[in-house]
C-alpha cells in the first residue's frame, strides 16, 4: 500500500486528485489537503470584482466529492513539508506520512514587496474570490464618485493576462452605467511592451491588445516599476532598455487594482533544493523534483524561468490548459512508479488562454508555450467572451461531478491536434 498526499485543492490540486485515482492500486490511499473545504475558480475572480459574477457562484464545497470520490480530504492546510522524512507537517502539529507527494499550493501573493501595494494598503487585488468581492465593494464607491484609475501588474509578476482582463471588462461595465466619460484610465505593467504577457507576445498580442487601447482611449506604461502606493497615488518609475530610469510618474487614482509578484508559499519555500530561491518547487522534465524524487509539483507552485532578460523582471504565467498538462503527466507517473516502472510521461506545457473583455475579447494558443513555437496564434472577437463563459460553466461541471478529462474533452483535443503529454518508449 502506498500513501499519496496532495497539497493544495485549488484548480491543478482537485484535477491532480481526479487523474490519480484511476492510477493508484486497490490499497493505495489519496490524501488531499487543503486550506478550508471549498474550491472557488480563480479565473473568474475578475466578474466578481465588477459584480458580473457572485463569489458563492463560482465556489464548491469539495467535502462531498471527495467522500464520494473515495478521497481523504483535510482541510487544516500543511504547515510544512519535511522532504528528508517524507511527511507533511499540518498545520496543528500534526503530520501525515507519504511516499508520493505531489505540491499544488499555487502562489503566496508577495504584496509585502512594494509598500502600501495589495488589500492591506492601497490597491485592489483579484488573484483570491475574498479580494475580488472587496473589489467589487470599491468597485462601487468608484461609481459613486467617478475619478482615475490605475490597473497593471508590477515587477515580477508573472500572470497578465487577468489585468488586460480586468482593464478591459472594467471598462466595458463603466461604458455601460455612462460613467466611463468621468474615468481616465491608464494600465501599468513591468512587461516590456503590451502584449508581451510574459512570454515574449503570443501571435500578434501586441498589436491586438494596443490597437483596444487606443480604441479605447486606455493610456499605458510598459517597463514600469512601482515604488510605492499611498491612499489615490502610485510612485511608479518608468525603465529604460539599460534599466535606468528614464521618467517618473506619481499616478493619481480613485480605484487601483494591480496584479502582485507571486512566491511559493510557506510551506515549501526556503527548503534546500526542493525549492527555488523564490520558493517555486524545481522540477524535471516528469514533473518530478530531482533531489527528493518521490516529490512531484504542478500549478503556479513550480519554477520556470523566464522567457530572456527584461529591463524590469517579469515572469513566465502558468495558465489552466499548461497546468492540465502538468497534472495529466504527473498522475502518469506516479501511477508508472506504483507499478515500478520508471516515469516517461513529460506535460506539453502548451498554453491556451481566453482573455475576455465583456462584449468582446483575445483568444492565444502557444505551441509550446516558450518561443520559438510550432504553433503561435492569437485572434480577438465577441465569440472569445462567449467561449470563456461555456468554460467556467464547463469547468466547474468537471470539478463538481469529480472529472478532470471527460471523453468529450479528450475527443476534442485529439481533433484539434492538442496533446497534454508527450509519452516516451521506456524498457522499465
Ligand atoms: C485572477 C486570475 C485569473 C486567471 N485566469 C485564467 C484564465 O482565464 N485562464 C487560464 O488558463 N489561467 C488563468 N489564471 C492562471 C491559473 O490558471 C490560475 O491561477 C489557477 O488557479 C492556478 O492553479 P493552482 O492550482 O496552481 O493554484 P490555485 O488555484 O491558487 O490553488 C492553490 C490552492 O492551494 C491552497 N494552498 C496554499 N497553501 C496551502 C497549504 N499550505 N496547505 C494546503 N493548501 C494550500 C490554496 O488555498 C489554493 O486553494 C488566472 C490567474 C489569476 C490570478
Amino acid at each position: 500500500m502506498a500513501e499519496v498526499v496532495v497539497i493544495g485543492a485549488g484548480l491543478s490540486g482537485t484535477l491532480m486528485a481526479y487523474e490519480l485515482l484511476p492510477q493508484l492500486r486497490a490499497d493505495d490511499r489519496l490524501t488531499v489537503i487543503s486550506q478550508g473545504a471549498t474550491y472557488h475558480f480563480v479565473p473568474s475572480n475578475p466578474w466578481v470584482a465588477i459584480g458580473w459574477r457572485k463569489q458563492s457562484e463560482i465556489e464548491i464545497d469539495l467535502v462531498a466529492i471527495m467522500k464520494r470520490k473515495k478521497i481523504r480530504l483535510l482541510t487544516q492546510g500543511a504547515g510544512r513539508v519535511h522532504a528528508a522524512e517524507n511527511r507533511v507537517e499540518l498545520s496543528d502539529g500534526t503530520s501525515v506520512p507519504y511516499d508520493y507527494l505531489v505540491v499544488a499550493t499555487g502562489p503566496e501573493l508577495a504584496f509585502d514587496e512594494i509598500p502600501g501595494l495589495g488589500p492591506q494598503g492601497h490597491t485592489q487585488s483579484i488573484c483570491h474570490v475574498d479580494h475580488a468581492s472587496r473589489a467589487k465593494e470599491a468597485f462601487e464607491t468608484l461609481a459613486a464618485n467617478p475619478g482615475p484609475v490605475v490597473i497593471g501588474a508590477v515587477q515580477g509578476a508573472s500572470c497578465f493576462g487577468p489585468a488586460y482582463e480586468f482593464l478591459f471588462i472594467l471598462e466595458t461595465e463603466l461604458r455601460r452605467r455612462k460613467l466611463r466619460d468621468r474615468v481616465p484610465m491608464t494600465f501599468v505593467t513591468s512587461e516590456p511592451y503590451v502584449g508581451h504577457l510574459g512570454l515574449d507576445g503570443v501571435g500578434d498580442t501586441k498589436g491586438l491588445l494596443e490597437s483596444e487601447m487606443r480604441e479605447k482611449h486606455i493610456k499605458w506604461i510598459t517597463n514600469a516599476r512601482v515604488n510605492g502606493v499611498e491612499p489615490g497615488k502610485m510612485a511608479v518609475e518608468e525603465l529604460a532598455d539599460d534599466s535606468t530610469v528614464r521618467k517618473t510618474h506619481e499616478l493619481p487614482f480613485a480605484y487601483s487594482m494591480m496584479l502582485p509578484a507571486f512566491r511559493g508559499v510557506g510551506a515549501v519555500r526556503g527548503i534546500e533544493k526542493l525549492t527555488n530561491p523564490r520558493g517555486f518547487v524545481i522540477v524535471d522534465k516528469h514533473q518530478r523534483n530531482p533531489t527528493y524524487p518521490n516529490v512531484f509539483a504542478v500549478g503556479v507552485c513550480v519554477a520556470i524561468a523566464p522567457v530572456g532578460a527584461t529591463p524590469v523582471p517579469v515572469g513566465v504565467p502558468k495558465t489552466g490548459f499548461m497546468i492540465e498538462s502538468m497534472v495529466t503527466a504527473t498522475a502518469m507517473n506516479i501511477g508508472a512508479l506504483l507499478r515500478g516502472k520508471a516515469p516517461s510521461a513529460q506535460p506539453t506545457w502548451n498554453a491556451i488562454c481566453l482573455a475576455d473583455f465583456g462584449d468582446s475579447g483575445v483568444a492565444f494558443l502557444a505551441q509550446p508555450q516558450i518561443p520559438p513555437r510550432n504553433v503561435n496564434w492569437s485572434s480577438k472577437g465577441e465569440w472569445v467572451h462567449y467561449a470563456k463563459v461555456a468554460f467556467e460553466k464547463y469547468f466547474l461541471r468537471k470539478i463538481r461531478r469529480g472529472e478532470s478529462e471527460p471523453f468529450y474533452e479528450r475527443f476534442l483535443l485529439d481533433k484539434l491536434n492538442i496533446a497534454k503529454v508527450i509519452q516516451l518508449k521506456t524498457g522499465t
